[in-house]
């Protein structure tokens, strides 16, 4: 099965891994669903073949994350001190958004679909064209000539389902569809993976829903949508940032809204802030601007300033990416 938009991976990759007794793997901090489906599933690949094969994260993965084969094996730890034949970093623009340090005592690998990523791994392989990082996993696992188990297309379907906003977003290709449908033919669960994913919210996380919807201002015409939540606001309703997850994409079901800015308050006028875009309004250049990476239609950065400060700097940069996506520039 090959499709000429959708990069192999480099024959020297291809041949590190096979010569390999003992593989780390990990992802980026605060892991969401291609993090943990791309990484688990080289995994549970590698383990199939009898490789050794350790997924550290930095922290615990979250709620809708855990119920998921093989997720209760991974260590949390900030720092790595054992060698390894590789690291395999998996969708991670940057090394240091792994949240571990020592990865780099063993030989990087890296593997992912981020535009902007920074090529600092001994092996590299980035395919832009990618929708999830899940996908190259796919492909990498169908190289190594392993056959893809129950579990394995588990967690490559949960990141194409997840990195794909459930079908939505842009990069859906002809590849996408056929890696789902064999992972579906291998006994990956649709229903059990979006529910598990998408329906295991606290109360905490329903009452946040309701303060961020109030927090919502409308800019450009109706084409921007800005939304924020304080630290105060948080602590008041005894949320997590788990229970923030997602709710940046609901203005969006909106059909003249194009744009969202979802400002998370970490510090005294210090805010996270999450992007999203429907179609060609490119996010991810914005949030490159500002010290952030991302893709056309998800992407993040940091922001400084007052609430309406930092409302009117992003309501005004999304109204101009929207504007050149009319010129068609
Ligand atoms: P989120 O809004 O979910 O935090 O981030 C959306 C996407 O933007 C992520 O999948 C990631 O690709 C990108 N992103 C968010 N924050 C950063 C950042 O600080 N640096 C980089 N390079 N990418 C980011
Ligand atoms: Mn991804």
């Amino acid at each position: 099965m090959t499709n000429p938009k959708h990069s192999q991976p480099p024959a020297d990759l291809v041949d590190h891994i096979k010569r390999g007794q003992k593989f780390i793997i990990a992802s980026h901090s605060r892991p969401d669903g291609d993090a943990i489906g791309s990484a688990m599933s080289m995994a549970l690949a590698l383990r199939e073949r009898g490789t050794a094969a350790t997924v550290v994260t930095d922290g615990i993965p979250p709620l809708f994350l855990q119920p998921f084969p093989g997720v209760d094996t991974i260590q949390i730890t900030p720092e790595v001190t054992d060698t390894f034949d590789a690291a395999l970093i998996m969708e991670c623009s940057e090394v240091a958004r792994t949240g571990v340090a020592g990865l780099d005592r063993s030989p990087l690998i890296n593997i992912d679909h981020h535009p902007g990523n920074t090529g600092y791994g001994a092996v590299n392989w980035v395919d832009e064209s990618a929708s999830a990082c899940g996908e190259m996993a796919f492909t990498l696992i169908e190289a190594l000539g392993i056959t893809l188990t129950k579990d394995i297309a588990t967690h490559v379907y949960l990141a194409i389902l997840t990195d794909t906003g459930s079908f939505h977003f842009s990069h859906l290709t002809p590849r996408t569809y056929e890696i789902a449908r064999r992972c579906v033919e291998a006994g990956a669960d649709p229903q059990w993976i979006a529910r598990t994913h998408y329906d295991s919210n606290s109360l905490a996380r329903v009452r946040i829903f309701g303060a961020v919807l109030n927090s919502m201002v409308i800019v450009d015409s109706g084409r921007v949508a800005l939304l924020s939540i304080t630290r105060q606001t948080m602590a008041d309703l005894q949320g997590t940032s788990d229970d923030l997850e997602g709710l940046i994409n609901f203005p969006l079901t909106v059909k003249d809204i194009e744009a969202v800015a979802f400002f998370k308050e970490v510090g005294d006028q210090d805010w996270r802030v999450s992007l999203r875009s429907k179609g060609n309004v490119d996010t991810g250049v914005i949030a490159r601007a500002h010290g952030g990476g991302g893709h056309t239609n998800a992407a993040g950065c940091a922001a400084k300033g007052p609430l309406e400060e930092v409302n009117k700097q992003f309501g005004e940069l999304l109204a101009e990416a929207i504007a050149k996506k009319v010129l068609g520039s």
